[in-house]
């Protein structure tokens, strides 16, 4: 097969949004926007780039996988970002979706535990030319301490609760998206703190890489 171009990718992504996104229950406009313009193919490994819209997860090393764009604009959609919202991410993997987070506009704030990925999310948001995000490596299940409190918690691998780190270092009106369950399948939940009280409320199944880590499953 010939090599794609930009022109390949681009036409490509286009679907995607299309046929993935909005087709489905992506309505946001502003979470469209970021997918259209975030070139998802410079995220993932050469070898795999020709999966970047595809609908399925794709490794990215060190036995990790990047969720498919669909579940990646359903966080996003879910943790309605507003432009200089203050967000934690669990789990920089690639670093995608930090990546669309600043596109649209947030201050970003990102924890991995394995070095080679918190080198390789780094690489891929300067390449891709988003060079805002912090990234840090360490346990995400403890959150990120010097920069709380946030509006928003992105944790994109799963957890067999919700980390209390976690609740103590969202603002009130403050929400989390996180994969909750056991290791095989888990529900994805918006928990969102209003006046002191925690709502749940379930999005939808999904399957994530666990969440390894002090407050949550042990190596
Ligand atoms: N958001 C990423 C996908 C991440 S996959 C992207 O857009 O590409 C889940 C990531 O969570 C993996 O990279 C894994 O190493 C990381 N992870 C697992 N447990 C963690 C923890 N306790 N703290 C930080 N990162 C963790």
């Amino acid at each position: 097969m010939r090599n794609l171009t930009a022109d390949d990718f681009s036409e490509r992504r286009k679907e995607m949004v299309n046929v993935q996104l909005m087709c489905r229950d992506i309505y946001s406009e502003k979470v469209i926007g970021a997918f259209l313009a975030v070139k998802r193919e410079l995220f993932l490994p050469e070898d795999s780039r020709k999966y970047a819209y595809e609908d399925f997860p794709v490794s990215i090393g060190f036995g990790q996988t990047i969720s498919q764009p669909y579940i990646v604009a359903l966080m996003t959609q879910a943790a309605d970002v507003f432009e200089r919202a203050k967000i934690l991410e669990i789990g920089s993997g690639s670093g995608y979706q930090s990546a669309i987070l600043e596109y649209m506009g947030a201050d970003v704030y990102s924890v991995e535990r394995i070095q080679g990925l918190k080198e390789l999310a780094e690489q891929n948001c300067r390449k891709a030319g988003f060079t805002k995000v912090k990234f840090k490596l360490g346990d995400g299940s403890l959150g990120w301490t010097e920069h709380a409190p946030y509006d928003i918690v992105i944790v994109t691998a799963a957890a067999p609760h919700i980390p209390k780190k976690l609740m103590i270092q969202i603002k009130e009106n403050g929400r989390i998206v996180i994969p909750v369950g056991d290791p095989a399948v888990q529900d994805l939940l918006l928990v969102r703190k209003i006046n002191n009280n925690i709502v749940e409320e379930k999005i939808c199944g999904c399957r994530f890489v666990p969440l390894i880590g002090e407050d949550a499953w042990e190596r």
